[in-house]
């Protein structure tokens, strides 16, 4: 993917699926800023206008609302398929959609790439591992994961589409890339999608209680959203003879509680801590082996947790001052 490279177009054109989503609508800025064309398609389940509105007027940037379980004809050069609610409360909402998002949306890009013959690149998850028993997780780790739990639909769906893409390049020669996506937070996430960071930040801010599942001495690995889109881009930037998968994700581990300890800090918040049950299959610890991004991106993450956390801060303050919850 190289925006010299002559095309049909003035300039290549990249489909990026959940381009309006949180993750999506960065890509999508960069990789207008890279001289891109961009056609983002959505269907706005978990995606809002309003993470693309600044996009909107800028004539190399095209919007199609479009829902990826039905086939798609357009012309473009490589696709970054990123459409997937992600956050639990989203993905368990509709687990029927959910997998039909990972599968048939798959089947569907994978076809338009096969036509095309061009590059496409999935946005896996550190879900493929599961509650693993393996730690950190390296690419090689097979995963322990629940096939009839309430993750399911979204762990094995993604688990399918990583099966779909290596079929179509061991099949049809198909260039895939496929990414492993851990945790990632920044601006832009939905504030109401019960992830972790978007919680504890608006409910710090709202002086709300926090609520820690479990007793919170389990780990998640934070990574700031600029460091994951830069390599996602460098990953689709490789030789078409790497597929990956290859981990995405920042190796630093925190507890959960240490966490919700840091927001309260950065926030100056006066919420207590409100313990709440641990929801099924919740993963015990998670924290990527990233050797092989290091090794073939030369990619590492930048952004350390409380540097990130304060730019997320400051996203949702303006965000709830301008929906009317926090005073000017
Ligand atoms: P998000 O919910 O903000 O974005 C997903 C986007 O996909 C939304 O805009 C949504 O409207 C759209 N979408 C959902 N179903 C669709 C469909 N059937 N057709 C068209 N559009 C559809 O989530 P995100 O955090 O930006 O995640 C983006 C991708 O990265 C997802 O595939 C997710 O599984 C993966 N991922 C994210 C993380 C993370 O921590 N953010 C971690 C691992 C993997
Ligand atoms: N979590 C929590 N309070 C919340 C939301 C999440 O304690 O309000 C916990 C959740 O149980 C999990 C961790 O934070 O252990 C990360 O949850 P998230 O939904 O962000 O991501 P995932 O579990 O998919 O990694």
């Amino acid at each position: 993917m190289n925006p010299n490279r002559q095309t049909r177009w003035s300039r290549p054109r990249v489909l990026v699926t959940g381009g309006a989503g949180f993750l999506g609508s960065h890509l999508c800025e960069r990789l207008l800023e890279q001289r891109f064309e961009v056609l983002c398609v959505d269907n706005l389940f978990t995606g809002d206008r309003r993470n693309i509105r600044s996009l909107l007027a800028n004539s190399h940037f095209e919007f199609l609302r479009h829902d990826i379980t039905f086939p798609l004809y357009v012309e473009t050069d490589a696709i970054f398929n990123l459409a997937c609610p992600a956050s639990p409360i989203h993905y368990q909402f509709d687990p029927v959609q959910t997998t039909k998002t990972s599968v048939h949306g798959a089947i569907n890009m994978l076809g338009l790439a096969k036509r095309l013959k061009i590059p496409i690149l999935q946005a896996s998850t550190s879900e493929v591992y599961g509650d693993p028993q393996v730690h950190p997780q390296s690419e090689t780790y097979w995963g322990y994961v629940n096939p009839i739990g309430p993750r399911a639909c979204y762990d094995e769906g993604k688990r399918c589409a990583e099966t779909l893409f290596f079929d179509y390049h061991r099949q049809h020669g198909l260039p895939i890339k496929i990414a492993r996506i851990f945790n990632t937070y920044g601006p832009r996430m939905h504030p109401n999608d019960g992830r972790v960071v978007s919680n504890f930040i608006v409910q710090a801010l709202l002086n709300k209680p926090i609520t820690l599942y479990g007793d919170g001495s389990q780990t998640r690995s934070f990574c700031y959203v600029d460091d994951l889109i830069e390599g996602l881009l460098r990953l689709m930037k490789t030789s078409p003879d790497f597929t990956g998968p290859v981990n995405l994700g920042n190796p630093s581990e925190f507890t959960i509680r240490e966490l919700a300890e840091m927001i309260l800090q950065l926030t100056g918040s006066r919420s207590p801590i409100e313990y709440r049950p641990l929801p099924a299959d919740d993963p015990r610890r998670r924290q990527p082996d990233i050797t092989l991004a290091r090794q073939t991106l030369q990619w590492e993450p930048r952004v350390p947790l409380e540097e990130g956390l304060r730019r997320t801060i400051a996203y949702f303050r303006d965000l709830l001052q301008e929906e009317g919850g926090l005073p000017a």
